[in-house]
């Protein structure tokens, strides 16, 4: 069967130790050339210029994107999909929304 029970992980683990084999000069060639390849920013990244004074203001709903209205005692839930979502959670949501769109603040 193409499974591993629990009581064979020993045992097969170390047939794959026994059969390991060497990286062979292809395996590093092709390893270096990955490495020099790696690019740190995607040049198909196409992000719209914004600033903060011309974005509005408030808590998304995670699962629609629109605009929270209005909060209910710890809770707060979207008008548009009904979505209900801790007030504290939605509140780190945005911190770290806000964080990624607004480093310098
Ligand atoms: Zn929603």
């Amino acid at each position: 069967m193409p499974c591993i029970y629990p009581s064979q992980l020993n045992r097969y683990v170390k047939s794959l130790e026994k059969n390991r084999t060497q990286a062979k000069k292809q395996h590093t060639a092709l390893a270096e050339k990955l490495i020099a390849l790696h690019m740190d920013e995607s040049p198909y990244q196409r992000i719209p210029s914004y600033n903060y004074d011309e974005v509005k203001k408030g808590i998304i709903c995670v699962k629609c994107d629109s605009f929270i209205a209005s909060t209910e005692r710890l809770m707060i839930k979207c008008e548009a999909c009904g979505y209900t979502e801790s007030l504290d959670e939605a509140v780190l949501r945005s911190v770290e929304e806000f964080k990624l769109l607004f480093r310098e603040r």
